[in-house]
């Protein structure tokens, strides 16, 4: 049996004596979509700092390939192929959003080794597919900081997928954004998916339910449920204790 792309295994995130991520396993494969929900303080963001080596586990391991990674730096985990998006964007406000791509696509060490001193070349190339991948084509010249708050996240996503990395994380796309924004950043994930696995965290329902992925409900640092949406709204706890009904 292979080993799962990424695997969390009994992980503990203690913060002096209250335990943000309490005994978390969980398994993600290759070429799919998380969503995990959850109120909040749940632990999710702690749980994605986890994988990415922001924060150190207290016990427990994370493997990425059956290799363990809780205890590198966030840098070489990034190496290894798993990138994250923040909750706020953080583009190059000065630079196009083409350079702002470009500058994301070199950042993926590959090109280098692949294609040597070509290396810059064959990322604007990429950087010019991404465009199209997170609907930015018609804003490709525009300055980052003068982009709409909405763009502003798929550029940011863009950023990560120029990375080439094989787990991208995305810690409330949908943030401050309206339905529109909403259902369009949800078309532009689901495009993701095959080619990277894709976690994503967000707490809107209706976002939720468009991404259609494996749902998994974190409650006070532990996992409450996995399944379909459809099975996680079914189930009378979940809807108790987060759904409020
Ligand atoms: P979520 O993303 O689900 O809203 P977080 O992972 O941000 O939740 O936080 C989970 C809990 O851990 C919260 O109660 C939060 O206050 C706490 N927490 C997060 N980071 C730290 C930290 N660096 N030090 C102490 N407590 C923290
Ligand atoms: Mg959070």
């Amino acid at each position: 049996m292979t080993a799962p792309m990424l695997e969390m295994r009994n992980v503990v995130v203690d913060f002096d004596g209250f335990k943000a991520i309490n005994d978390l396993s969980l398994s993600i494969e290759s070429g799919s979509m998380t969503v995990v929900i959850g109120p909040n303080g749940a632990g999710k963001s702690t749980m994605c700092d986890s994988i990415i080596g922001r924060v150190r586990p207290t016990s427990g391991k994370v493997l990425f390939h059956g290799r363990e990674i809780q205890a590198e730096a966030e840098h070489s985990i990034v190496g290894l192929g798993i990138c994250r998006k923040f909750q706020t964007p953080g583009v190059l406000v000065a630079l196009s959003v083409i350079d702002n791509l470009t500058i994301a696509a070199t950042r993926d060490r590959r090109w280098w080794t692949k294609f040597g001193r070509k290396g810059e070349a064959e990322a604007r190339s990429r950087a010019e597919e991404i465009l199209e991948t997170v609907g930015l084509a018609p804003r490709r010249d525009a300055l980052a900081g003068n982009l709409s708050h909405g763009e502003k996240q798929w550029l940011e996503i863009g950023m990560v997928v120029a990375t080439d990395a094989e787990l991208l994380l995305l810690d409330e796309p949908t943030a401050g954004m309206g339905a529109a924004e909403s259902t369009q950043t949800a078309e532009i994930v689901k495009a993701l998916v095959g080619k990277h696995a894709v976690l994503v965290i967000d707490h809107d329902i209706d976002f939720v339910s468009q991404l259609g992925g494996h749902v998994v409900v974190l409650h006070q640092g532990q996992l409450l449920r996995e399944g379909t949406l459809e099975q996680i709204r079914a189930d009378e706890e979940v809807a108790a204790i987060y759904l409020g009904r």
